[in-house]
């Protein structure tokens, strides 16, 4: 490789790293909900230790960065998630795939992986998306998983296929069409995530439902493009309304 190329590598590399910066700048961190008095809980160290994550050239530096992390967007020490994760996930994802160096690849990954296992306290279990808001924060860090799916797949294999199995888990319903039966609601609807085995119980989100009302989902069909036939319950107010989406239920009260 000539010296011209190099030059033109080194250029495009700090391009790409200034881009990941102003990103990363570019958010607010600081209206990030956060635990009032714990160490852990400062979503400004964790735009700070994202970038460190980017830049580290060393195994002490990308360490530190990534230990930055666990104590930032998780809390490795108590197994809790934090609502920063969810903010922190596309800029980790990223590195997933763009990170310069193995470790900080390796490192990404597993901090979404512990985002989407570890459990917040209680009250800091919701956060504000822009598909929804109020919720569950492993169901958001999912779905921004699943929009990283062939990233997360190809980073490696066995670890990637556990990390997107999880995800899938967190299934999202979108309703798009109801029907009436004679002893219930029906509904078209678009399934993100796995199929998920019936009966069970879903938190209802809508802006003409108040809170999360839970429903029953009685019976789902759903074919590999995600488009799903499901039936419904006992539905408190009598209907589902017309754009309704529904997570599991289980999610909604995930906390320490
Ligand atoms: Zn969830």
């Amino acid at each position: 490789m000539g010296t011209t190329n190099r030059v033109d590598l080194r250029r495009a590399r700090m391009n790409n790293d200034a881009v990941f910066v102003a990103a990363v700048d570019a958010v607010d961190w600081s209206a990030i909900p956060a635990l009032p008095n714990d160490p852990c809980s400062r979503p400004e160290l964790v735009a700070e230790n994202l970038k460190k994550l980017a830049a580290g050239t060393s195994y002490n530096q990308i360490t530190d960065a990534a230990g930055g992390l666990a104590e930032g967007v998780i809390s490795a020490h108590s197994g809790m998630v934090f609502p920063a994760a969810y903010t922190a996930a596309p800029f980790l994802l990223e590195l997933v795939e763009h990170g310069q160096r193995p470790r900080i690849r390796d490192a990404a990954l597993e901090l979404v992986a512990d985002s989407l296992f570890m459990v917040p306290p209680a009250g800091y279990g919701r956060v504000d998306t822009t598909r929804g808001r109020d919720v569950p924060l492993c169901c958001a860090i999912a779905s921004v998983v699943r929009e990283r799916r062939e990233v997360v797949m190809g980073h490696n294999r066995r670890y990637g296929k556990d990390l997107m199995a999880e995800a899938d888990a967190h299934w999202r319903l979108t309703v798009e069409e109801i029907g009436v039966r004679p002893d219930g609601i029906s509904a078209w609807a678009m399934l993100e995530g796995a199929p998920f085995s019936t009966p069970v119980q879903a938190e209802l989100h809508s802006s003409a439902a108040l809170g999360h009302p839970v429903i029953h989902v009685d019976e789902l069909l759903a074919d590999a493009s995600g488009e799903a036939y499901a039936e419904f319950g006992r539905v408190p107010s009598g209907t589902i309304p017309g754009d309704a989406v529904l997570y599991r239920a289980e999610c909604g009260v995930r906390e320490h």
